[in-house]
């Protein structure tokens, strides 16, 4: 007999660090853009495992590359070369138009792989004097929970009593150029930044903003590294969010639907300069770049293609985002988004952004809140126009409802 949903939450919170406070529904099957839970209640996921589902639950194409590949060979480690690592680079540099590729598991291990890689190329290329590179970042950044990361975040829940922390970080505003161009100095080895900002609430800079970070980043010979782990691979309606501004980055990082949520599988992409600088022995993963990784990530980056999602995404996201601008409720400051990277911002008199995500979930959807007063909107990208209808008639309900 199947435990009931109060033994399981009871028994997550006795043994379980506390480290997350979902919403209360203890899920079991998933099936494209649909989840259910543990009593058979069907739910639309309108947050896709933050993105590293983007091709819909339990996809059969990566499922059988997983299960074909775990019958054959797992996990050889570096130590030896294994026969899905060639084709993965191939496929992903031509997917992506990258030279080099450094592949990990976590999209925080890739943000840290390319921290170290960006320092040693300026050092060894740029000419920095050891131990004094600096990267500039932003402020309400997300680019994960390691150590080296949250020590530049600005969130005081991120950071707060982690410390001390690496030094070497300056912060900036997000989408101000001229913030950048007064913080550059001449050991500045590289920018990371979000193309568009996830975890901050889905903030979208202005326009001209990249054209003239590239620019800055180019005159003063700085790598620019877009993070690109939740934005990246469709999301936002193109395979890169770069796309949308017209520019390139120096050093790509993809994450989450690289492996279309099956797997952890990370990548830092680079020009021939940056990866090209680490020698055997000065980085590695016993995991990254492991067969049955890269077997799953090789028909994640084939069925993102082959079926249209990424184009999908850019539909369905445009329709979702007139819908949700359509409803007319005095609680909502602002609608934002591209493609299926969208979200929804309350007024602080609206109260907790979490009590709508619960009403959602009453009405058979699943979103999360994020900063207090926004809801998040980013269901699989092979949601189709009757499914982002379905959603749109339950968020307009919900966005209207007196909580009085
Ligand atoms: C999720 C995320 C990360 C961290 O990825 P993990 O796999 O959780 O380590 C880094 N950067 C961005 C932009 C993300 O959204």
């Amino acid at each position: 007999m199947s435990r009931s949903v109060i033994d399981l939450l009871a028994t997550e919170a006795r043994f379980g660090a506390q480290n997350y406070q979902p919403i209360g529904v203890v899920l079991t099957r998933g099936e494209g853009v649909w989840v259910w839970d543990t009593e058979g209640k069907r739910y639309l996921d309108c947050l896709s495992a933050y993105s590293a589902v983007s091709q819909g639950h339990c996809h059969p194409k990566i499922l059988a590359a997983m299960v074909e590949q775990a019958h054959r060979l797992t996990l050889t480690s570096r130590a030896f070369h294994n026969d899905q690592l060639a084709p993965f680079y191939e496929e992903i540099a031509a997917l992506t138009g990258s030279h080099k590729v450094l592949p990990m598991n976590s999209g925080a291990e890739a943000v840290e792989s390319a921290i170290k890689s960006v320092r040693k190329w300026g050092y060894e290329v740029k000419g920095v004097p050891d131990g004094q590179a600096e990267i500039i970042v932003c402020a309400n950044n997300f680019h994960g929970r390691t150590l080296g990361i949250v020590g530049f975040s600005t969130d005081p829940e991120t950071h707060g009593h982690f410390g001390p922390f690496a030094p070497g970080f300056r912060i900036i505003p997000f989408g101000d150029a001229t913030a950048l161009e007064a913080a550059i100095t001449p050991n500045t080895v590289a920018f990371l930044v979000e193309p568009i900002q996830g975890e901050a609430g889905v903030i979208i800079p202005p326009s001209g903003y990249f054209t003239e970070v590239r620019e800055l980043c180019t005159a003063n010979n700085i790598m620019l590294v877009l993070d690109e782990i939740q934005t990246g691979l469709g999301r936002t309606g193109k395979l890169l969010a770069e796309q949308h501004e017209g520019i390139e980055a120096d050093v790509t990082l993809l994450g989450k639907a690289l492996s279309g949520g099956f797997y952890p599988v990370s990548a830092v992409l680079s020009n021939n300069d940056v990866l090209g600088t680490l020698r055997p022995g000065q980085h590695g993963s016993t995991f990254g770049g492991n067969p049955l990784a890269c077997a799953v990530a090789r028909a994640a980056m084939r069925v993102l293609v082959e079926e249209g999602m990424i184009e999908n995404a850019a539909l369905q996201g445009a329709r979702f985002l007139d819908g949700l601008k359509d409803i007319r409720a005095n609680t909502i400051r602002e609608v934002r988004g591209r493609g299926l990277m969208l979200a929804v911002e309350l007024y602080p008199e609206a109260g907790p952004a979490r009590r709508y995500c619960e009403a959602l979930q009453g009405k058979g959807i699943l979103a999360k809140d994020t900063h207090e007063h926004t809801i998040r909107i980013a269901p699989p990208l092979v949601i189709t126009s009757e499914q982002v209808d379905w959603a749109l008639e339950r968020f307009a309900t919900t966005l209207t409802q007196d909580f009085s």
